[in-house]
């Protein structure tokens, strides 16, 4: 039997970084995933994803949002693949809301390029959208948006260029730690490594052990709105936008969600609701969206993108691996030296190459270039 140094359960946003990063390193790397990414089932697919430095989510994750640009670029020069579309990024709430609040903390900390622009400055600019006047935009012009699919398919040809082996198709069912290697069972076979990384997304909470406690599958819908000929949504004419919406009659709670440009011709506008979700079992998710939820949806158009509100509809299921605090978890497992994990709580592939950079200094006991003791998994207890 083969003993790779380390195997990778999952090749999607994380794992297919870690294996490109890895294999680039000259560590013998064995992934393995239960599909054949990219592909509809995880956590990755829906053709765009937001990517922004000014990170209302936390500073802590400013200096990685920031190398994640550059590594971006850097993958395009090195596959001759367009996986960037700089579009500009809107934060839009009321000016004491934490989404507004956390934009600027970061930006001003960082000295990110941004603007604050009222409800007017706004309407002049992007008339498709109507912002109440006592809300305001946090403007990140340097942003923009990724191509998942494009994405994990350059991911993956570097890493096999480079030698690592990949097995799709193959569920791994479980992992035991012998103590100086790690002996992974799946549905085809049993391999064996020195070090183990599980990156299976929402897949990733029954492979934990008692860890997995703290892993929340969540089921996400996502609308794609065809826009009217008279007002363009496209890519660079029109930014990626984000709404964070005080609920009625409930102070400091909020609906937060967001809409992202026509990414190909003919194509739809991405709208989804960043906090509406529900539990699920990734393997037994519901994939289709009820009525209600596309009710949901017009009624936020309606309000705020209203040329968008008549548009025709398609629905589509996506999955985030909640945590408790929102925050990434990222490190080794409480008890396993030799056993890594990532669950990334529905805002983690903007930070792809940068995560594989951090999990490949993890697997090769150096010390990352990041701070992640934040993300620790034992955080928790
Ligand atoms: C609708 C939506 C919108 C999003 N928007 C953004 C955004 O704008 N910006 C942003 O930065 N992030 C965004 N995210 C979050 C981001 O896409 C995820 O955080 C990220 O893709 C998660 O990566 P992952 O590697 O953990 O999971 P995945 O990319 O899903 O990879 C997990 C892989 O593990 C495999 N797998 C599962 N179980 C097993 C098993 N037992 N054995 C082997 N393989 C297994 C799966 O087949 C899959 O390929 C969004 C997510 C969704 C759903």
């Amino acid at each position: 039997m083969a003993i790779y140094d380390v195997i990778v359960v999952g090749l999607g946003t994380v794992g297919s970084a870690t294996c490109m990063e890895l294999s680039r390193r000259g560590i013998s790397v064995l992934g393995l995933d239960a599909c054949r990414p990219p592909h509809k089932m995880g956590s990755h697919h829906g053709e765009s994803r937001s990517i922004r430095r000014a990170y209302l989510e936390g500073t802590v994750y400013v200096p990685m949002a920031q190398q994640a640009w550059e590594l971006w670029r850097r993958l395009e020069g090195d596959t001759g693949t367009r996986l960037l579309t700089p579009t500009g990024n809107l934060t839009i709430g009321p000016g004491d809301a934490p989404a507004v609040q956390g934009f600027l903390a970061s930006a001003r900390r960082y000295d990110i390029a941004h603007a604050i622009l009222t409800a007017a400055d706004v309407l002049r600019r992007w008339p498709q959208l109507a912002m109440p006047d006592n809300f305001v935009a946090g403007l990140e012009m340097e942003a923009g948006v990724v191509a998942p699919e494009k994405a994990l398919i350059a991911m993956l040809a570097e890493a096999e260029k480079s030698g690592a082996v990949m097995r799709f198709d193959d569920r791994v069912t479980g992992w035991r730690d012998e103590g100086n290697h790690i002996r992974v069972k799946s549905s085809h076979g049993t391999y064996e490594a020195g070090r183990l990384l599980l990156s299976a997304g929402a897949g990733t909470k029954p492979l934990l052990g008692p860890l997995g406690k703290w892993l929340a599958p969540k089921r996400v819908a996502v609308h794609w709105v065809a826009p009217s000929s008279a007002q363009s949504f496209d890519l660079g004419s029109w930014p990626v936008n984000f709404w964070q919406l005080p609920m009625k009659g409930k102070s400091g709670v909020y609906h937060e969600l967001y809409a992202l440009p026509v990414t190909r011709s003919n194509g739809r506008v991405k709208v989804a609701a960043h906090n509406h979700l529900e539990d699920c079992d990734p393997l037994r998710v519901e994939r289709t969206v009820a009525p209600e939820e596309v009710a949901g949806i017009r009624r936020f158009m309606a309000t705020y993108i209203p040329s968008l509100a008549i548009g025709d509809i398609h629905s589509d299921v996506c999955l985030y691996t909640m945590t408790p605090d929102g925050d990434f978890i990222i490190g080794a497992l409480p008890g396993h030296a030799n056993v890594f994990t990532t669950a990334l709580a529905g805002h983690g592939f903007k930070f792809a190459p940068v995560l594989g950079g951090i999990m490949a200094d993890m697997l090769e006991d150096k010390e990352p270039a990041f701070d992640v003791t934040r993300f620790s998994p034992d955080r928790f207890d």
